[in-house]
């Protein structure tokens, strides 16, 4: 959860107050960064306390019923520390809900209605009379460190996977156009970014609705294509990580990017099962059942390629079979990063209608197992990294945890709050969004231990 206290935010010297609680996942944390780019620009302050606050934001997840609890719980926080509340994103589009435990909130609106938030802020608060626009940072508000942003690249999504509510919520892929985000990439990296993170409901579809659309970029035509977007954001010279990338064909031409360096030579593709009868009874997109040899293919062209993915076990129909099956897909699939959920029902989903619901201790017992293969196969492959040097991004320096010159960071195969840490030593003197050279000293299942050698002028090195 981000909350004021952590918003990088320069104070303006007059101006209504707004609390903010950003709840949710990458998406939703970029819209909440535009909601406070376009309140900032007005000229209204983002408080650290709701007590002080004209007006509180809650931007919601409504996506299981473990995150609508917690975003039920920080609207009644917000009401009764405050009692000016608006509450927007994924749980606002069912306000019965939400007036059901909140009946006083000022207003409820849905995801991406960025518009109708910031009116509702001008009715509860009121708006200075003077713009505070140059106070705006270039790349504007940022909930996350100024190192490293998400760049949205389109909403919604045009598949119908039968546990998720996405569509219903977001509706159909709507992509933004590669002028628009190739100019806001480069603005955050003028801004101090040094990493992009590239998100999106199915990265690999981006300017599908578009037809593909060509615009002019500097000096050379560009499609509005995953490929293209890929290799023109290389040319920035940050930290380009692609998430939420479904295995179609053209996702093949990536790979001589991330070859070449153009990229980061990672993957974040969220497989959800590998049984085939489990994923079409999800009803999964890019079902293919030669992924397999399209992995040992990318790691034959970049043998540096980090795949990073997430499983669900238990979902209904799932049989011994096909987890079994699953097990022995990770294990020859060998994935470097891997997150797995229990499969639970979500108000809404296709899926709650089917037969077969998996018993609880069976959930618990596959996801388990799962653990078990996913870790061993994780501290394998870290182990092979001691002795190793590699370039690290710092991303907090922080003596009470690592001893004294002790930080915190991640190498190219980690992304920030999925993935591991390397734990470093050394850092005197080093800063939050310093990259500087490693020597790895240890390993553990998901983090590695590391000492620095070198500073920020070395050349990055994966
Ligand atoms: S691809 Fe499937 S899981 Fe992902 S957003 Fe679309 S419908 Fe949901």
């Amino acid at each position: 959860m981000n909350t004021p206290e952590n918003i990088s935010a320069e104070k303006p010297s007059i101006g209504s107050k707004v609390g903010f609680v950003s709840l949710g996942c990458p998406k939703a944390l970029v819209d909440s960064e535009r909601i406070l780019t376009k309140l900032r620009s007005e000229g209204y302050e983002i408080a650290a306390e709701y007590a002080g606050s004209d007006v509180v934001i809650v931007n919601t997840c409504g996506f299981i019923d473990s995150a609508k609890q917690e975003s039920f719980s920080a609207i009644k926080e917000a009401m009764n520390e405050n009692g000016k509340v608006i509450v927007t994103g994924c749980l606002g589009v069912d306000e019965g809900a939400v007036r059901e435990v909140a009946p006083d909130v000022l207003a409820v609106t849905g995801p991406q209605q960025y518009e109708q938030v910031v009116s509702e802020v001008h009715k509860a608060a009121p708006q200075p009379h003077e713009p505070y626009v140059h106070l705006v940072p270039p790349a504007g508000l940022k909930l996350t460190p100024r190192h490293y942003s998400y760049v949205k690249i389109s909403e919604g999504c045009n598949h119908r996977c039968k546990f998720c509510i996405i569509p219903s919520l977001r509706g159909d892929l709507v992509s933004r156009p590669i002028r628009a985000v190739l100019r806001e990439a480069e603005k955050l990296v003028e801004a101090g970014t040094s990493e992009l993170m590239i998100i999106s409901q199915d990265t690999s579809a981006y300017g599908l609705d578009l037809k593909h659309q060509r615009e002019k970029w500097k000096d050379r035509e560009i499609r509005a294509h995953m490929t293209d977007l890929a290799d023109a954001l290389g040319d920035l010279d940050v930290w380009v990580r692609l998430h939420y990338v479904y295995p179609y064909p053209h996702v093949d031409d990536v790979i001589p990017l991330m070859a070449e360096g153009k990229i980061l030579p990672y993957l974040d593709i969220p497989f959800q099962h590998a049984s085939p009868r489990v994923l079409r009874a999800m009803r999964r997109p890019a079902n293919d059942a030669k992924v397999l040899e399209r992995i040992k293919k990318w790691r034959t062209i970049c043998p540096e390629i980090i795949i990073r993915s997430t499983f669900i076990v238990g979902f209904p129909g799932e049989t011994e079979a096909d987890f079994d099956y699953l097990l022995g897909w990770l294990e020859e699939a060998q994935l470097d990063r891997v997150g797995c959920f229990k499969y639970e029902a979500v108000d809404g989903a296709v899926a709650n209608e089917l037969p077969d619901p998996v018993p609880e201790d069976i959930k618990q017992d596959r996801w388990n197992r799962f653990m078990a293969v996913s870790q061993k196969i994780s501290a394998d492959k870290l182990k092979k990294r001691v002795g190793m040097e590699m370039a690290v991004l710092i991303d907090s320096v922080d003596d009470s945890q690592n001893g004294e010159g002790g930080a915190t960071g991640r190498t190219y195969a980690d992304a920030p709050e999925i993935d591991g840490q390397v734990h470093l030593s050394g850092a005197e003197g080093l800063s939050e969004g310093d990259m500087v050279m490693a020597h790895i000293d240890a390993s553990d299942e998901y983090d590695l231990f590391a000492t620095v050698i070198h500073d920020e002028d070395d050349e990055w090195d994966w």
